[in-house]
């Protein structure tokens, strides 16, 4: 079944030329595992870029840029690639290729820890600066503690699913959350919810968050 809820545009643009930031680029690249329109989507961004440059040419690349284009290459940080359908081992039906590389296990392996009651966490060994890439593990019928966000926050389900104030996501519903959302979703009933999160910025818990977006609204005004 085709994923509903998709990475926005602007994100996929960013992919596509190869300027998105390590963990933001994981997490498209799983979706792109699961979702064949948004592999299209970035495919045509792909081929656009390309006659982009040609139209261009070479010799407006400056020596400078064109260093940094080719260090950006041979990054092994940049998960560039579109993967092709997914075919998924039988011994692990959750965590496509892409993530799986990152995780370095399938998710019967990972090594779980405590985030607080009902959720369990693991962070991917990203190096973006300012940006966490995170596993987590909600049991069923869990609530998390209503939160803000300090920056944006990208959130991927890969089982079960969960519910908040904007939507219900299921397997490779891709939600986008910004500094001004204040959610709290609650894991579905049946099998644990395991989505992956990728942030920036620090959470915010909704008390202090209500406070500071007041405060920032009234700055603002
Ligand atoms: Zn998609």
């Amino acid at each position: 079944m085709p994923a509903f809820h998709h990475p926005q545009s602007d994100t996929l643009w960013s992919y596509a030329s190869g300027s998105l930031d390590e963990a933001s680029s994981v997490l498209v690249a799983t979706h792109l595992a699961l979702c064949p329109e948004c592999r299209a989507e970035v495919a045509r961004m792909e081929a656009l870029g390309g006659e982009m440059l040609e139209d261009v040419g070479m010799a407006a690349v400056s020596a400078s840029s064109l260093d940094d284009i080719m260090a950006r290459l041979d990054s092994p940080a940049l998960v560039k690639a579109i993967p092709q359908v997914e075919k998924i081992p039988a011994n692990d039906s959750v965590l496509p290729s892409p993530l799986r590389d990152y995780v370095g296990s399938g998710v019967g392996a990972v090594a779980w820890r405590k985030l607080t009651k009902g959720v369990e966490y693991f962070d991917l060994p990203v190096r973006a600066e300012g940006h966490r890439a995170r596993l987590l593990k909600i049991a069923s019928g869990t609530r998390v503690p209503s939160h803000g966000h300090g920056g944006e926050e990208i959130t991927m389900v890969l089982a079960g699913g969960y519910t908040d104030e904007f939507g219900s996501y299921e397997r490779g519903d891709v939600a986008t959350a910004d500094v001004t959302q204040v959610h709290q979703p609650v894991a579905d009933a049946g099998e644990p919810c395991i989505c992956l999160t990728v942030t920036r910025g620090a959470l915010i818990p909704s008390a202090i968050f209500s406070l500071t977006s007041r405060v920032f609204r009234r700055l603002s005004a």
